[in-house]
């Protein structure tokens, strides 16, 4: 393409409400301007990068044997009434009427539509399985949208549901699609992650992230420096790796019901609102003491999720008590608040932050119940120091901490939503079974910004090849027409070889045109200048490394890669 007839408006000048670097190179570089809050215009050189990343994600779906289609953006709430996620999907869900009162949504996600879809024509296990994708505009009214594409109220997904006969045929097309993804990311050079990820309202069982590891990630990935653990700390998985006691034993059992009475005094010591505590947990350490675990909302027995844990005492601390009356259970002596950071024996709740009790900031910080570890009694840590290099639970590694933008994930909803809306096939036994689903969504938006995130430097974007709105940026300077002459030539013979073509055919000084190309960031530029040129030869740069060298004129196209 020529610059000449192009619509790029690039900036100078960084925009003062674009608070992270690749809202700001966005911006700057042409390929998108803002409507309203989180609702972007997508400008040709932008689109052009969609529609290449787009292209990626086509080809490794289709390879792994999903189907494109398009699903309306637009939803009746009846549908969402059914799964009843109309109101559990809570603020975030655009609602909207029709001119007779109906209520709609704006779809923030495409459960309800493509389990519907299926549910009326998928008849018997013949039709199994089946994975079926769009790549096409959501919805959702974030409370913060923000980082320009990062967080938009309108986005560009990627979204794929599969629905299988049994779990085994779910494992596989999830493990095909967590597969798929992994080439996406690696095709577009990207530096990511992929980690155990909670399922959030979209519901189910197993589910991974794909995070691209950037400082400007709202998400803090913890991984382990020595096995593959990696989970966002969101679920942390590492946290309580329990067992809940025995309710069969009967001096255990007295213990595995604490009564109420028992829980509102260790919540006020706690200093936990009595109303937020949902469960009370006894877990029973590997040594055979009992911790009680208060939660709220979600709770599954081995793992709590870090959010949702107000707080833990060790009832059989040695020490004061200002619970006598707790005494009645066996070995109890004292809760002891874990916002003291007190680490008593070897096998106690041993790190945990002040203030973590109910406190907002709970997911900000890693509470590591370790009781494995040979610690000395009495022992105080501050949590903010041992943060980072704690002790993987799995292998014993050190524990690292990652920023991540969160990219993709996907997920093993199982029956969820065929249940919600009786999706189901004949056996071959002519017997009604549910099918299994999952979904599996990637940002297409999000990632390019991501993308701008892990490559860019001051002066502009450095786009991976596969990305790159044009792989070549010609540049004539001056106006010899002998440069001109030469740079139609190029233009027109590179071109004819299926290489991408940026001309800088407009009337501006080199200056102007070198920091245009800069901020663009095609990976190669070729500049045409009338002095190289009468002693035939052409300048090349590569925008990602670097690296310029001159080549000779004649057959550019295999010199300059
Ligand atoms: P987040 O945790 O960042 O809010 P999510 O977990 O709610 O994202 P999913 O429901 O998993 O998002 O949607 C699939 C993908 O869509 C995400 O992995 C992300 O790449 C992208 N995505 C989600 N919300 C947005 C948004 N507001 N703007 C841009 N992309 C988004
Ligand atoms: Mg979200
Ligand atoms: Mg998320
Ligand atoms: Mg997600």
């Amino acid at each position: 393409m020529k610059m000449s007839k192009m619509y790029i408006p690039t900036l100078k000048e960084t925009p003062a409400d674009a608070e992270v670097v690749s809202h700001q190179l966005m911006l700057r570089a042409g390929l998108m301007r803002k409507l309203t809050s989180g609702i972007y215009t997508y400008l040709p050189l932008g689109y052009n990068v969609i529609r290449k990343f787009e292209q990626i994600v086509r080809e490794e779906m289709n390879r792994a044997g999903a189907q494109e289609l398009l699903m309306p953006a637009l939803q009746p709430a009846d549908l969402w009434k059914e799964s009843k996620r109309f109101d559990d999907y809570g603020p975030e869900l655009m609602k909207l009427k029709d001119r007779h009162n109906r209520d709609f949504c704006l779809g923030p996600t495409h459960e309800e539509v493509v389990t519907d879809l299926v549910r009326d024509e998928i008849r018997s296990y013949k039709d199994l399985p089946l994975n079926l994708y769009q790549i096409q505009t959501k919805y959702r009214d974030e409370v913060r949208p923000r980082f320009g594409v990062l967080r938009g109220r309108e986005f560009i997904m990627k979204d794929a549901y599969s629905f299988d006969l049994d779990q085994a045929g779910l494992d596989r097309s999830y493990q095909a699609m967590y597969d798929a993804y992994c080439k996406i990311y690696d095709r577009c050079g990207l530096k990511y992650r992929t980690i155990l990820a909670d399922s959030g309202p979209i519901g189910g069982d197993d589910s991974h992230e794909f995070m691209v590891l950037a400082e400007v990630g709202e998400d803090t990935v913890v991984y382990c420096d020595s096995c593959d653990y990696a989970a966002n700390l969101e679920l942390a998985e590492s946290v309580l790796k329990l067992r809940e006691i025995d309710g069969s034993d009967e001096e255990l059992s007295a213990v595995a019901t604490p009564d109420a009475k028992t829980i509102a005094q260790v919540a006020e010591y706690l200093d936990v609102e009595i109303n937020q505590v949902v469960k009370s947990v006894l877990y029973e350490t590997q040594h055979g003491e009992l911790v009680l675990a208060l939660i709220r909302g979600d709770y599954e027995v081995n793992e709590v999720k870090l959010a949702n844990l107000l707080g833990v005492v060790n009832l059989e601390m040695a020490g004061d008590s200002v619970y006598e009356e707790l005494n009645t259970v066996k070995g109890f002596t004292g809760p002891v608040n874990i916002g003291e950071v007190k680490i008593v024996a070897d096998h106690s709740v041993s790190k945990i932050v002040d203030g973590v009790i109910g406190a907002n900031e709970i997911d900000q910080h890693l509470i590591h119940f370790n009781f494995a570890r040979d610690l000395d009694l009495e022992d105080t840590f501050d949590i903010r120091e041992v943060k980072a290099g704690e002790e993987c639970v799995h292998c014993g590694g050190e524990l690292k901490f990652a920023e991540g933008i969160e990219v993709g994930q996907v997920f093993k909803l199982g029956t969820k939503y065929s249940e919600a809306f009786e999706a189901t096939y004949l056996d071959e036994a002519g017997k009604s079974q549910l099918m299994k689903m999952g979904c599996y969504g990637i940002g297409i938006t999000r990632t390019i910004a991501a993308a701008i995130e892990q490559n860019h430097d001051e002066y502009g974007i450095k786009w991976p090849l596969a990305l790159a709105p044009y792989q070549v940026h010609l540049l004539p300077l001056g106006k010899s027409e002998d440069v001109i002459k030469k740079a139609e030539e190029l233009y027109q013979e590179l071109t004819s070889t299926g290489i991408e073509v940026l001309l800088d055919d407009r009337n501006e000084r080199a200056g102007v045109k070198f920091n245009d190309a800069d901020l663009i960031g095609c990976p190669i530029r070729v500049t045409i200048g009338g002095r190289s040129l009468a002693a035939g030869e052409l300048e090349v740069k590569y925008r990602q490394s670097g690296k310029e060298f001159t080549i000779s004129t004649g057959n550019e196209a295999t010199k300059i890669k």
